[in-house]
């Protein structure tokens, strides 16, 4: 190809992937890496990257946006904002969910989900779904068309009174994972001590948001996590474990490896910068670090920083769950102060998850750029089935990149992001280095501190799930 045939070029930055880190030049047309080479000249545009680190764009498989929940209370961000956010932090693929309420069709949820997405997004998007009512007709019928259609995963729970499922149902769905090929991904927690020491904490008066952080336990998310694993291997199928709050969780993930499962795990930022003293802040202040599993201790960030490093966890997601604090919509809906029971569960992140994972983690030695890469785009791709599309520089790929200033001084407010959030969880928090441009099919949007790109020119992306590699750590059975 002639090098004037190139839409864009990216020149002199330092490129990396999971595999690589090299000196590289990126010569993109039509939307794609066209060209990687030591030396590209010509290009109808070209971006100079001197100094700079050209990484594949995040993506974020674990994030809710325009998602409304059973009792009525919606997401502050929809694809509009949720997908800008993303893009002014270096993410250009989201996988929110399509949430089945009991009762409802998913074939129905999964058209309107598509119809909030169609003509908003900025960044390209895919679906997870939820489900929280596996009738026969959605076990044999509309779970199996979803998945054709591009949808090959979906979200179980273990607790939450309108989205929980008992283990025959969760055998039920994991059976149909492993006939149609699909991956379950489970929200580990057990209900039923949850819901025991709930009831007791509240009937002693003890309803301040830090008691949120008691009554969902690390031993209650341990045991979950232990039988989800039996379920998944009962069934004989694998399973992705999000939301890996604890030491506990974790040992149960590496043993489950150890013994030759193909169980995955993922953790999100709140296990790595917030703990469960932060929910101890004055007033009803602490409800803004509130998610499920909640933050636990010092010791915990440490084995989830190890769980990271050591390739237990494989996706580090957001989980943006944008309710916004004072606001009735968000975790108001119950009154200005309402028992920790009556608050709706998330911390917003979709923004803040690359920069915040490159500062303490690749900063401070405890990760390679590579594993960076890994951990935030690749590994994701790969399990969720967006791969090589998406999750890399390659020659053929998507050019979804971010390109970095390593070395940029910022300090997290929730006034820069470009979330619809009142408040983020790591208000005035010292990082360094963030995207200054962010492609999505080689379309700034993200630059010169600006959100940029159409509304509405992000894609729906289906899915086909690959033949799952085995975690690192496994054993081949
Ligand atoms: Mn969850
Ligand atoms: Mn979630």
């Amino acid at each position: 190809m002639k090098h004037d045939e190139l839409d864009l070029v990216i020149r002199n930055g330092t490129l990396a992937t999971a595999g690589d880190t090299v000196r590289c030049d990126v010569g993109i047309r039509g939307g794609k890496v066209a060209v990687l080479a030591d030396s590209l000249e010509g290009g109808r545009e070209s971006i100079d990257a001197t100094g700079k680190l050209v990484l594949p764009g995040g993506v974020d498989s674990h994030c809710h946006i325009a998602q409304r929940s059973s009792t009525g209370i919606a997401t502050a961000d929809d694809f509009r904002s949720g997908s800008i956010s993303a893009a002014c932090g270096g993410t250009t693929t989201i996988v929110p969910f399509a949430a089945q309420h009991r009762g409802q069709s998913l074939r129905e949820v999964v058209a309107a989900y598509h119809a909030r997405a169609e003509g908003q997004a900025v960044v390209d998007y895919a679906f997870h779904l939820i489900v929280s009512d596996p009738t026969p007709k959605v076990l044999q019928e509309e779970l199996p068309a979803l998945i054709r259609e591009g949808c090959p995963s979906f979200k179980v729970y273990m607790t939450y009174d309108a989205l929980r499922l008992d283990d025959r149902q969760i055998l039920d769905v994991l059976s149909v994972a492993k006939r149609e090929g699909a991956l379950v991904m489970v929200h580990a927690e057990n209900h039923e001590v949850i819901a025991w020491l709930s009831e007791h904490l509240l009937a002693e008066g003890r309803t301040a948001p830090k008691f949120h952080a008691v009554a969902h336990a690390a031993t209650a998310e341990r045991e979950a996590t232990h039988r989800a694993i039996t379920l998944a291997e009962v069934a004989d199928v694998p399973i992705l474990i999000v939301h890996v709050s604890s030491r506990e969780a974790l040992e149960e993930i590496r043993a489950a490896r150890l013994r030759g499962l193909r169980v995955f795990g993922e953790t999100c930022p709140q296990y790595l910068f917030l703990t469960a003293a932060d929910l101890d802040a004055p007033g009803f202040e602490g409800a803004k670090y509130m998610c499920s599993p909640p933050p636990r201790d010092v010791a915990s960030q440490q084995a989830i920083w190890q769980g990271l490093e050591s390739g237990v966890f494989q996706v580090f997601s957001s989980d943006h769950s944008p309710y916004r604090f004072d606001d009735p919509e968000g975790k108001r809906k119950h009154g200005q102060s309402p028992p920790f029971s009556k608050v709706a569960n998330g911390v917003p992140g979709i923004e803040v998850r690359l920069p915040l994972l490159f500062s303490e983690g690749v900063r401070t030695g405890r990760l390679t750029l590579e594993q960076f890469v890994a951990l935030t785009a690749t590994n994701a791709a790969k399990i969720y089935g967006l791969y090589p599309r998406k999750g890399t520089i390659a020659v053929g790929s998507d050019a979804d990149i971010a390109i970095w200033d390593p070395e940029r001084p910022v300090t997290i407010t929730a006034s820069m992001l470009h979330d619809n959030m009142d408040y983020t969880p790591y208000e005035g928090r010292r990082i360094h280095g963030w995207p200054i441009i962010t492609l999505s099919r080689g379309e700034r949007v993200w630059a010169d501190g600006a959100p940029k790109g159409r509304r509405g020119r992000g894609r729906f992306v289906a899915r086909t799930l690959p033949a799952l590699a085995r975690p690192a750590g496994s054993r081949a059975s």
